[in-house]
């Protein structure tokens, strides 16, 4: 894609620290930065056309980026793309009926690495909290026994730990930093299960790994999500200042003030095979452990074709068992081959349903 000199990618270049472009899906609308020197024409999600977001400008019309601040934090690729053969190629030959499409040379030759999107939001807050703190005491109870030896009741005594509850009522101020919430509309990408400790600050050089997909969901509308994080860490914090064993029932009341939004980029690698209808079915893999994540769908076409294999099979089989029963008018015992005959031919083609319902149940 030829680079656009206007204001938008002039303010991204300098902005990101290296050549960038923005450009947009015309399918799922989803938009990206490329490296300007990347030559990308397709959608990594959807295989749809990427038109630029500067030629979008330069017509008056308002540009879909809403959000192009550089990620304040990156977790850089640690698999390899060849390291991946391994777990495209047991997809590709596992389940019924692959469509024609699915082979791993060709998953292999559509991978693309990419950078997915977090948000990171830093607050202080200052809440209320109550809780119930437990501590364990011994207590010493009796036991009655039958003894069968002896035919009558015996006492014992057991020492048992029991937890004694209190109510515990306290004040917090605190600035939570780093805390994670969602920054895609749908999010079907996966972006849990990887290592936030491996995070490093952002440098324009990481952009050399892979392309990066821009949030398309505001932060207000991803806050909600972010609370049960605050909550959660603060619940840990006062746990480890009430210095006790047992710690239930916590609750908050929070007020946030400061909030400060940065990103986080979450390496993947996107990668497809076309479907029956030829609409692109993705499959995702894990840019730190390599691991696969994708829907294996069963071609009707494939199945189709074993089951009218299988039609024809029988037919020979119930073409040849007439013949049979043709000639038992003169071989009367020919009747018996005659009637197994028709019988696996009937047999042989309701078998025909199999492949049918396999690829139906995994379409
Ligand atoms: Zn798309």
């Amino acid at each position: 894609m030829s680079k656009n000199n206007n204001d938008l990618t002039n303010k991204l270049d300098l902005i990101w620290g290296t050549d960038v472009e923005a450009v947009s899906c015309e399918v799922c609308y989803r938009s990206y930065l490329l490296p300007a020197t990347d030559n990308q024409q397709s959608c990594p999600y959807c295989n749809g056309t990427l038109v630029s977001l500067a030629e979008v400008d330069s017509d008056g019309q308002k540009s879909e980026l809403n959000y192009s601040q550089p990620p304040e934090l990156c977790i850089p690729f640690a698999v390899d793309p060849d390291s991946l053969k391994k777990a495209l190629k047991t997809f590709a030959g596992s389940g019924w009926f692959a469509p024609g499409d699915l082979t791993s040379k060709n998953l292999r030759k559509r991978i693309q690495p990419l950078y997915i999107p977090r948000w990171l939001v830093d607050s202080e807050v200052q809440a209320l909290w109550q809780a119930e703190v437990g501590f364990n005491y011994k207590a010493i109870t009796h036991q009655d026994k039958f003894d069968d030896h002896t035919g009558g009741w015996k006492s014992k005594q057991v020492t048992e730990t029991r937890v004694r509850w209190e109510a515990r009522v306290g004040k917090l101020q605190r600035n939570y930093d780093n805390v994670s919430a969602p920054a895609l509309e749908q999010e079907e990408l996966p972006t849990s299960q990887y290592d936030l400790k491996s995070a490093r600050p952002y440098k324009p050089s990481m952009l050399r790994q892979g392309l990066v997909m821009l949030p398309n969901r505001s932060p207000d509308d991803a806050w909600p999500e972010a609370l049960p994080e605050f909550q959660s860490r603060a619940q840990k914090e006062c746990r480890r200042a009430c210095q006790v064993k047992h710690f239930r029932d916590f609750r908050w009341q929070a007020d946030y003030t400061n909030h400060n939004w940065t990103l986080l980029l979450l390496p993947l690698y996107v990668t497809y095979y076309l479907d029956d209808d030829k609409t692109p079915q993705q499959v995702f893999l894990h840019g730190q452990t390599g691991q696969l994540q994708g829907t294996h769908r069963a071609s009707m076409q494939k199945a189709r074709q074993v089951a009218s294999i299988i039609v024809a099979v029988a037919t020979v089989i119930f073409v040849l068992s007439m013949l049979v029963g043709f000639f038992s008018v003169v071989a009367p015992p020919l009747i018996m081959v005659a009637m197994i005959g028709l019988f696996t031919a009937m047999l042989v083609g309701l078998g025909a349903v199999i492949p049918l319902s396999i690829a139906w149940f995994n379409r």
